[in-house]
């Protein structure tokens, strides 16, 4: 349901652009008022499909032995994103804007090199403790492109502090690493 309703979202500015031009257009050329139902145009401006999406952006970074899934419905806690070091697995929850998979993907991506170096998820959380965790797969998120880092952003706001040059040289370390897949 939530598909449904992102999808719609990304329409409506379609529709109204069409809408727009032919209210341009009427004054020069008076077609007769047929109305503005017809098919919704098939010029669809690049519209923007979550799971080509996810896909697009694992088939850059690698899948890192992990199976990525997005989810049937929001995750628990409103999260856009859970990865399972444990269970090799990566859920992308069903409300995440398309556009946002991306940077949703490059920070799941991270906690996957982070879960590589560490073996297991208490393991890893121990090295990095729960927080610094977040905070450097944002990093590592960030440094691959992200526009979307809300742990960062939520830190910012409270401390005024992005990523410590510490965090940067552990999210730099965690991107040079050889991945899981191209490992074994
Ligand atoms: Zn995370």
């Amino acid at each position: 349901m939530a598909h449904t309703v992102r999808r719609s979202a990304v329409l409506t500015p379609a529709i109204a652009l069409v809408a727009g031009a032919f209210l341009v257009l009427a004054p020069t050329s008076p077609a007769p008022a047929e109305p503005a139902t017809a098919e919704p145009a098939p010029a669809e401006p690049a519209s923007c499909e979550p799971a080509a999406e996810l896909d697009r952006r694992l088939g850059e970074l690698g899948r890192n032995g992990y199976a990525w899934v997005i989810a049937s419905q929001p995750l628990p806690g409103n999260l856009y994103g859970v990865t399972s070091i444990d269970a090799r697995t990566v859920r992308i929850a069903s409300n995440v804007p398309c556009e946002l998979i991306p940077s949703v993907v490059n920070h799941e991506w991270a906690h996957t090199q982070q879960g590589y170096r560490y073996g297991t998820e208490i393991r890893t959380r121990r090295a990095f403790g729960s927080d610094a965790m977040e905070r450097v797969a944002d990093c590592a998120s960030w440094l691959l492109g992200s526009t979307y880092t809300p742990y960062l952003t939520r830190d910012r706001k409270l401390t005024g502090q992005w990523c410590t040059g510490y965090e940067l040289a552990s999210a730099r370390d965690l991107i040079g690493r050889a991945t899981a897949t191209s490992r074994g």
